[in-house]
């Protein structure tokens, strides 16, 4: 328990002391996890469990497998060397003792650190198991190798150190994980706070500058009655148009921004995807894509039609960007059975595993001007409308998003 409590409270310290104050540096304090990390190692040692054949058993080598993986190159290599020369000088083994087994679970921790951000949760924890389940093989092989067999009343105290070790560690990342998550919920909400009050900034400058846009239309429209000139007129039609133009841009941004109330009613699927079809069509063209959209009659669903159109918006926006060097984009709208299903699907660049399981996540972007959202948005609207999303993908030849909705019977009208 001493040594468990001791490797908590360096955890609680640098929560404390760095995670809740500093937080909005979002990044880890390399010193104070290396001094916390190294004075709880030292403790862990010197406070030792028991001893087993004139071994010392502890838990310090807990908080140096966890530096492996999360403090730097630096802190990791310190921190090795700092267990086998405290393990050596406190403990007063000879220092292969430490430094063999301890040396494996280096090197593979240094192949592991690479994927390390990578990984899930689950995998973490599964990972640093393995690793210290090794650890603990390895150092108790060691001695009983060196020191000859175990003996007989030392069995179980071993056998339950090494299964209370492994879990320990298991715990710690656990816990770390839930700390350094609920660290990043906490900056996300800030930043989407921040970008809310961007939002609210350009959409009341968007407003004002409808005004005088209105106001100059209507005096330009004037002239244009007024002139005789051929010439004229036409700048002046140009003038008006672009301005409409303008107009409807703004209106549009408006729209997007101010929250609606939903108004739902019964949809045909088969016009939605042909609008934003439609509306995407010109920057598919700019990206070299050529777009096959086929739908099939009487597709209705229930649900709000410009929501819908936002989702598939930001799919089709997504299937044209993942091809910057061209490519295909097949709409197939369809029904099956009591479904109505919605295949986007593109020729482009897909997605790796790891890729896969992040996307929807708020602010998981591959792109450089990537927001991270537009996916975010688009599951959460389909969930509100009882549909699911389904997406395939395979890296350098294509993606396929499939949302299906539950499909009602009777027509628009
Ligand atoms: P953004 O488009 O701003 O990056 P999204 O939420 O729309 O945000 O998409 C998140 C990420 O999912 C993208 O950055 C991209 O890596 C990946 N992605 C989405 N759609 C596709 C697709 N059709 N092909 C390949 N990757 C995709
Ligand atoms: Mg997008």
């Amino acid at each position: 328990m001493l040594n468990i409590l001791i490797i908590l409270f360096a955890l609680f310290v640098y929560q404390t002391v760095w995670a809740e104050k500093y937080g909005k540096f979002n990044a880890p304090n390399h010193l104070l996890v290396t001094v916390l990390a190294f004075g709880s190692l030292i403790l862990c040692t010197t406070f030792p469990i028991f001893q087993a054949h004139g071994v010392h058993h502890d838990f310090s080598a807990i908080p140096a497998i966890a530096c492996l993986l999360y403090g730097d190159h630096w802190t990791a290599l310190l921190i090795a060397v700092g267990y086998i020369f405290t393990r050596t000088v406190v403990s007063g083994e000879p220092w292969a003792d430490s430094a063999v087994p301890f040396g494996v679970v280096f090197l593979v921790a240094l192949l592991l650190r690479k994927r390390w951000e990578t990984y899930m949760h689950r995998q973490r924890i599964g990972a640093v198991v393995a690793i210290d389940m090794l650890y603990v093989v390895l150092a108790e092989g060691w001695h009983v190798m060196w020191l000859g067999a175990m003996p007989v009343d030392a069995v179980p105290h071993v056998a339950v150190y090494v299964v209370v070790h492994v879990t320990v560690t298991g715990l710690l990342v656990h816990l770390i994980e839930n700390l350094r998550l609920s660290l990043k919920m906490k900056m996300e909400i800030e930043r989407i706070e921040k970008l809310n009050v961007m939002a609210e900034m350009a959409a009341s400058i968007a407003h004002e500058i409808r005004n005088p846009l209105t106001v100059a239309r209507g005096f330009l429209q004037l002239l244009k009655q007024q002139t005789r000139d051929e010439r004229s007129q036409t700048y002046l039609s140009f003038i008006v148009d672009e301005l409409d133009r303008a107009e409807s841009i703004i209106g549009n941004y408006l729209a997007f921004c101010k929250p609606k109330p939903s108004q739902e009613s019964v949809l045909d699927v088969g016009a939605n995807v042909q609008y934003v079809a439609n509306v995407i069509t010109p920057y598919a063209c700019l990206h070299n894509v050529e777009m096959s959209v086929r739908a099939e009659p009487e597709l209705y669903v229930y649900g709000d039609g410009e929501k819908l159109n936002q989702v598939l918006m930001n799919l089709m926006k997504n299937a044209v960007e993942a091809m910057p060097r061209g490519g295909t984009l097949n709409v197939h709208a369809r029904r099956e059975k009591q479904w109505i299903l919605i295949d986007i699907q593109d020729t482009g660049h897909g997605m790796t595993e790891e890729e896969l399981k992040r996307i929807g996540t708020p602010f998981f972007s591959t792109k450089k001007n990537g927001t991270g959202l537009g996916l975010t948005v688009s599951y959460r609207i389909v969930q509100s409308m009882n549909g699911r999303i389904d997406v395939r993908s395979e890296k350098g030849k294509g993606t396929c998003f499939s949302i299906r909705f539950p499909a009602v019977g009777q027509s628009p009208d």
